[in-house]
């Protein structure tokens, strides 16, 4: 008997990678859960659907993946299935089209773009050997359900091979303008293939709102039906494709208390003493050109020029997860980040006093939960952002409410944060170094009441009711 229960739909979700840690204890291979929300907020559903999720292991030969994928399922209460790519295939369809061509097209940020042929066709083949994952594992009663970029075009393999049941797809990065999606050589093709779904979700209405002029513009036979609040509702031959905008968020209630915990509290108090009281104010990003890093740190040097006040009393303290190492443009961007940091302090520093304290590497938790709790001051100013979770992250675990949030008006996030964070331009070295200083003088009272107000926001909105408005108004009938 099927046991997911009668009429019940089973949830496919596909993403590029799985969303497991696996390491190797002694001789034991072990699997856990990744810590991201997007697999924090899924696990739920999937459980109680026993659920599947296909994607990419990771490369490691020696790796057993069966029985590891295999013992999952029973621990957890939901499936894995891994899609096997070769090394050239990494490079070409993940590192090459993926992240050198739609990552920074996307971004807005053109002048990052390669266009190589051979990645782009290498990408179409990739998504291909998704599709096929996807097909051989899905029933029609299955809900399926494609994560981001680099999975853009397994919804038209999955219909060229017959599978009729209805595809979502989620883009967690931003959706660009026509004037600069027109660039892309196979913009035809990645149109094309975004219409093959049935629901897409955005981050945010901009997004969406670029998606619909881009199609409208470059697939004459497309549509619009009518625009909701929810959907813009397109028709595209015989079939309807429904357009909607869903701000990721994060696990709210996980966080704040994970933030309270008195590890946290002990490891925020070590962080703050050896700065004998100073403020700090927090950059915590990917090392990634999107984020705005050297920008963030001209923002700053500016700032201690502009008010000399701020020098001996703040520090920014910017920490720099290492990414895509491999690619070129991120070594390059790790050079220039040593340089500046190493001019601005060079410049500025006095005996016990660094203007920026740099760390190249990733945080544990409770060093993360400490840092977000214990800094005065967030300048998170990515150039453009899908959503950008560190600085909900940080909001959240703000206990002591004593916290000021100054942001990008091009993450995501800025749609609802907009009005209590201190908004900023990136490119804009003056108007960051001023919000610097407004947040560094905003009396308490203010900051608290900011700090409610954007933590009430994010309860309400938390990563569960995301995917729960996802899943009901996408497919509207059928989960657990
Ligand atoms: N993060 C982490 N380790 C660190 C620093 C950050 O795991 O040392 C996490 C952070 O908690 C957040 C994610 O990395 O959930 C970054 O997400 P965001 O949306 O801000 O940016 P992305 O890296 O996805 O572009």
């Amino acid at each position: 008997m099927d046991e997911r229960g009668k009429g019940k739909k089973r949830l496919i979700v596909v993403s590029n990678r799985l969303p497991v840690v696996i390491s190797k204890d002694g001789e034991e291979w072990t699997i856990e859960p990744g810590s991201g929300g997007l697999v924090t907020a899924l696990a739920p559903v999937m459980k109680r659907n026993r659920g599947l999720w296909i994607g990419w292991p990771g490369s490691g030969g020696e790796v057993p993946f069966d029985a590891l994928f295999e013992r999952f399922g029973r621990e957890r209460g939901y499936g894995l299935r891994g899609v096997s790519i070769t090394d050239d295939e990494v490079e070409k369809y993940y590192q090459g089209f993926s992240n050198e061509t739609l990552w920074p097209l996307f971004h807005d940020l053109l002048g990052h773009c390669s266009f190589n042929r051979e990645n782009w066709l290498t990408y179409r083949q990739v998504n291909r050997h998704f599709a096929e994952a996807v097909a051989a594992a899905a029933t029609s009663e299955d809900l399926i359900w494609i994560h981001d970029y680099q999975l853009i075009l397994t919804g038209e393999h999955l219909k060229e091979m017959g599978v009729h049941q209805p595809l979502a797809f989620f883009l967690h990065i931003p959706f660009p303008s026509l004037d600069l999606f027109r660039r892309l050589p196979w913009k035809q093709e990645i149109i094309r293939g975004m219409m093959s779904y049935d629901h897409i979700g955005f981050q945010t209405l901009r997004d969406r709102r670029n998606f619909v002029g881009c199609v409208t513009a470059l697939l004459p036979e497309v549509e619009v039906i009518s625009r909701q609040r929810q959907f813009t509702i397109l028709r595209y031959g015989e079939r309807t494709v429904r357009a909607g905008h869903f701000a990721i968020s994060i696990d709210y209630a996980e966080f704040n208390e994970a933030a309270r915990s008195r590890e946290v509290a002990e490891a925020a108090w070590y962080l703050h003493e050896n700065l004998e009281g100073k403020k700090l104010v927090l950059g915590i990003d990917r090392l990634d050109y999107t984020k705005g890093i050297p920008e963030r740190f001209l923002g700053f040097e500016r700032a201690l020029e502009k008010y000399p006040d701020l020098r001996r009393r703040i520090s920014l303290l910017q920490v720099v997860v290492p990414s895509r190492t491999l690619v070129p443009e991120y070594q390059i961007l790790k050079e220039t980040l040593d340089q500046t940091a190493g001019r601005i302090n060079a410049r500025f520093s006095e005996p016990g006093w660094v203007p920026i304290l740099y760390v190249f590497r990733s945080l544990d938790r409770t060093q993360l939960l400490a840092h977000y709790r214990t800094s005065e001051i967030a300048l998170i100013t990515p150039l453009r952002d899908g959503m950008n979770l560190v600085a909900k992250e940080y909001c959240a675990s703000a206990v002591d409410l004593n916290n000021v949030l100054i942001l990008s008006e091009f993450a995501g996030a800025a749609d609802r944060m907009g009005s209590d964070a201190l908004l900023v331009n990136p490119y804009d070295v003056e108007g960051m170094a001023d919000a610097v200083w407004r947040a560094f003088n905003m009396p308490a009272q203010e900051r608290r009441g900011r700090m409610e107000r954007l933590q009430a926001d994010l309860r309400r909105n938390d990563v569960h009711h995301w995917v729960q408005r996802f899943l009901g108004t996408m497919f509207e009938e059928g989960l657990r």
